[in-house]
């Protein structure tokens, strides 16, 4: 089994690629996976969501096409349109540098704008198995040149009903092909289809071997992914660590969050494959004498490393492997010393918490992100805390003439009240963009819709797809709604959907206003965000 990139000979535009996007090294699927596609066996893999699936079957696929046909070298099925999105995108990003064209189809879409892309060529299509039989059906889909076929989450496929349809499209590929099939779990029926349409499949697995965690007190936040940074540092303001490691996954993700945490004063440094040893030496020097208090980690990065116990085991991106899980948490509560893991857990990565708790059999304990009330008590109790330190140390003298000279006219009790107030401000000042000038944490609904106090979210379905950019937003709804620019909130643009904050007393306001209008020259259905609405699938 090979253990690294390098050894996968994938072409320079697809090592670029991975480079890019800062995976150091590949996951267990795609350690086990890539080789054997390759090599142009059939593959039954079991895996699920987050495991890095997408990529153990994309760059297989992405090799294998040769860019420029009109119809696709490569199809992929996938249960429900947001996973098709998903593996689009994924498959997309990876192949950013060979020119694939990649076209997702599914059911909800306007059938024309497929029609549109299909017409004008592409070389892999993405699609849920009901909406690419109708395309099959209209002959605006031929499979003649399918090369390689792969079932994304096969058993969610057959819970929903599509397992014939599956097995008609298999029907119109040709014989010759490669095929693989991915799937959480090997149900009978699934079992069947594989034996059925895959020939002398190989079979790879994440790892069952239980694992044993140390006894840290181990809990999980539920939090969209456009809230991480936001419920990080909330979570940083409530438990106040006085050193922990954050892991990402990968090393550009450790370099921009530790970037984004130094932003806002927090002293943080990043420790990745990418620095030379003399940096990571300083940087671990720095963290070991307390001068650095966060470490932005990713998995390989933190491997090598000799790292003293810490108070806290931050998760900001889960592992791509259960294995890596219990490594990242052994850094703290060593030696029967308090320690804390926190994880945080988007829709899409309830998979592998199962997957986690299955193989250390361990439930985590679901937390709720702190609110700005239990932010403001940790902080009197630090208060509280450094002030009988300080009381308890030398050097008091000096400032006891001053109270003497002030309680002529005040009360003690005053001036140390007065005392402690300017200490709390000047605390608050060290981060001018700190997170307790942001919005009040308890406006946050459990499930991250997160909105700033007196600011509801709209849903616009347009999206990046469509050439969407915030100023066409801003534009729209200034212009129509007759609103200032400058009170519309944060503008998150996805490939097929956006999300705008507006004031909420304007919101039904802009809502119709949009609704009169086009953006990008299309007509936008717009609607107030429901709680729940998420871009991702729950797995
Ligand atoms: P997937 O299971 O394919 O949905 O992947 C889960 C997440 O892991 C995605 O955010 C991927 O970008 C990321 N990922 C995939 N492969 C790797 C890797 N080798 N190193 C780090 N992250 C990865």
């Amino acid at each position: 089994m090979v253990t690294t990139f390098a050894e996968m000979s994938l072409s320079e535009p697809l090592s670029r690629a991975i480079q890019e996007l800062g995976y150091e090294e590949p996951t267990p699927i795609q350690q086990q996976a890539i080789t054997l596609l390759l090599e142009g066996h059939d593959v039954v893999g079991q895996a699920q969501t987050g495991t890095g699936k997408t990529a153990a079957f994309g760059l297989p696929m992405l090799e294998r096409i040769q860019p420029g046909g009109k119809d696709p070298q490569g199809l992929v099925l996938a249960p429900t349109r947001e996973l098709a999105i998903q593996d689009a995108e994924a498959i997309h990003s990876l192949g950013r540098h060979k020119e694939v064209r990649i076209v997702p189809i599914y059911g909800g879409q306007p059938i024309e704008r497929q029609l549109r892309a299909l017409r004008r060529g592409t070389d892999i299509v993405v699609g849920t198995p009901g909406r690419v039989m109708d395309h099959i059906r209209r002959g605006t889909l031929a499979l003649d040149s399918v090369r390689m076929v792969v079932l994304d989450e096969a058993d969610e496929m057959l819970d929903m009903g599509f397992i014939e349809d599956i097995e008609f499209i298999l029907e119109q590929v040709p014989q010759e092909r490669q095929t693989a099939l991915f799937s959480a779990t090997i149900p009978p029926r699934i079992a069947a289809l594989a034996q059925r349409y895959l020939r002398d499949p190989r079979h790879v697995s994440v790892t069952q071997e239980k694992l044993t965690v140390p006894q840290t007190r181990q809990v999980y936040v539920e939090v969209l992914g456009q809230n991480k940074f936001d419920a990080l540092t909330r979570i940083l303001d409530a438990e106040m660590p006085a050193s922990a490691i954050i892991f990402t996954r990968t090393k550009r993700d450790a370099a921009e969050l530790a970037d984004q945490l130094a932003g806002l004063g927090y002293v943080a440094e990043p420790i990745h494959g990418d620095l030379s040893q003399a940096e990571r030496d300083r940087v671990m020097r720095r963290f070991r004498e307390g001068l650095v208090e966060l470490l932005v980690a990713t998995d390989v990065a933190a491997r090598g490393l000799d790292i003293p116990d810490v108070s806290h085991v931050i998760n900001y991106d889960m592992p791509v492997d259960p294995q890596l899980y219990v490594h990242r948490i052994g850094r703290t509560g060593r030696a029967g010393r308090k320690g804390e893991a926190i994880t945080l857990v988007t829709p899409r990565e309830r998979g592998m918490l199962k997957l986690i708790e299955r193989l250390t059999s361990r439930k985590l304990k679901p937390g709720r992100l702190p609110t700005a009330a239990d932010v403001a008590a940790r902080r009197r109790e630090a208060l509280k805390e450094t002030v009988r330190s300080v009381l308890e140390g030398p050097d008091l003298h000096a400032y006891l003439l001053i109270v003497e000279e002030l309680a002529t006219d005040y009360d003690v009790a005053e001036v140390a009240a007065a005392a402690l107030k300017l200490a709390g401000e000047l605390e608050v000042k060290r981060r001018p963009e700190g997170p307790r000038e942001r919005a009040p944490a308890e406006k946050v609904p459990a499930d991250g819709l997160s909105t700033e106090p007196g600011m509801v979210k709209l849903f616009l379905n347009l999206g990046r797809a469509d050439g969407l950019r915030p100023n066409d937003v801003v534009g729209a709804i200034a212009n129509e709604a007759r609103i200032p620019g400058a009170t519309i909130g944060a503008i998150d643009i996805y490939d097929e959907f956006a999300f705008v904050e507006v004031p909420k007393k304007d919101a039904q306001n802009v809502v119709s206003a949009l609704q009169r209008t086009t953006l990008r020259g299309r007509r936008v259905s717009v609607e107030i965000a429901q709680a729940r609405r998420t871009p991702m699938r729950s797995t």
